[in-house]
């Protein structure tokens, strides 16, 4: 298949944007930006197009799909109903980077809900994501931009490798804002599950759905509500070892055995690693999880050109968004 790839401007936006709309209207492929990370969309309403992102990704056909949409319209296309508690978080976070689990419609294919009777539904906040859903007349169904298991693709590079060749179009627009995936919710009997933890944080959800608490899903009976959790996922292909204290002690361990080493650090620690270059990627400030969010799955791929036996990443605060990068870290060392 030939992939276009086109950077997306000012100038270009709106005849890339129609192009991109066709394209999924006819039952194609196309690679976007979210908020979050990339997406790679289709059409949820035909089912041969849904097919084609399970093959182009490799993805177990169990791990159901998020569903992408640009107003509240949609939404109706896809679920009958929405409850009291659900159109608080509405009204709260879209457009924004939380998913809803919703009960689909009969009708909305099993592809995408991984024969699961229930739809995940998300509002992107991206102009250009919510532009291209707006066109495309339909919602759109999009896993991350990714070979199923690797770190999501967060900047065009990332996906020109993995991608190329197995989809129709990739529109690059450079960094994702977020650079980890939304938080994904299921509301169900007064039970709020954070099914996976993103940038809309626990505290942020209890604010709105007070008297209600919100707990994370941890064991195995309360992650069957979300299949896509149980697979090895954002790993890099080296190692990866997560390290909370004195990680120069355990690179030098490594180093006597004449391991190659891979370091991920922040500004405050860099100077500890110097020796490693050019191995070393300096995330940013440890203060500032935004901005280690958002290169966390560029630092994962760096390695993929910088080959190492290991990797050893600094581990941070499991509070807030550290949650949802502490987590992600945890899945890609396992
Ligand atoms: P990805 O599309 O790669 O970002 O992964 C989607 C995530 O959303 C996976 O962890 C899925 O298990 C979860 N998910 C998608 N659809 C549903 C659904 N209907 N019910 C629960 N979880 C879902
Ligand atoms: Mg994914």
């Amino acid at each position: 298949m030939q992939t276009k790839i086109v950077k997306i401007t000012d100038e270009n936006k709106k005849e890339v944007l129609e192009k991109a709309a066709n394209i999924i209207k006819s039952g194609g492929l196309v690679v976007f930006p979210t908020e979050t990370v990339y997406g790679l969309g289709a059409n949820v309403f035909d089912e041969k197009a849904l097919a084609k992102i399970f093959s182009a990704k490799g993805r177990p056909s169990d791990n159901p799909i998020i569903v992408h949409i640009s107003d509240e319209d949609q939404l109706k296309e896809l679920v009958d109903t929405v409850s009291e508690q659900q159109k608080k978080l509405i009204n709260a976070f879209w457009p924004g980077p939380l998913t809803i689990v919703f009960e689909k419609k009969k009708e909305i294919s099993d592809i995408v809900s991984g024969g699961l009777p229930t739809i995940a539904v998300r509002m992107p906040s991206n102009p250009i994501a919510h532009e291209l859903i707006y066109l495309a007349g339909v919602p759109i169904a999009a896993p991350s931009a990714n070979i199923s298991g690797r770190p999501s693709g967060t900047t065009g590079e990332h996906i020109y490798d993995e991608l190329t060749g197995k989809v129709d179009m990739i529109i690059d627009a450079g960094f994702s804002d977020i650079g980890v995936e939304s938080t994904v919710l299921r509301i169900n009997n007064e039970q709020v599950l954070i099914l996976r933890p993103g940038a809309i944080t626990k505290e942020m959800l209890e604010k709105i759905l007070f008297p209600l608490a919100v707990i994370f899903a941890k064991d195995r009976r309360e992650l069957q509500f979300s299949p896509g959790t149980k697979y090895r996922h954002y790993a890099p292909k080296a190692k990866l070892e997560i390290i909370s204290e004195k990680m120069e002690k355990r690179a030098e361990v490594l180093k006597e055995k004449k391991l190659r080493i891979g370091i991920i650090t922040t500004k405050q620690n860099k100077d500890s690693f110097e020796k490693y270059k050019p191995n070393v990627f300096v995330l940013g400030d440890r203060n500032n999880l935004e901005e280690i969010s958002q290169k966390l799955y560029d630092a994962l791929r760096f390695f993929d050109t910088h080959p190492v036996d290991i990797i050893l990443c600094e581990s941070f605060p499991k509070e807030g968004l550290g949650v949802a990068i502490m987590d992600r870290l945890d899945r890609a060392s396992m």
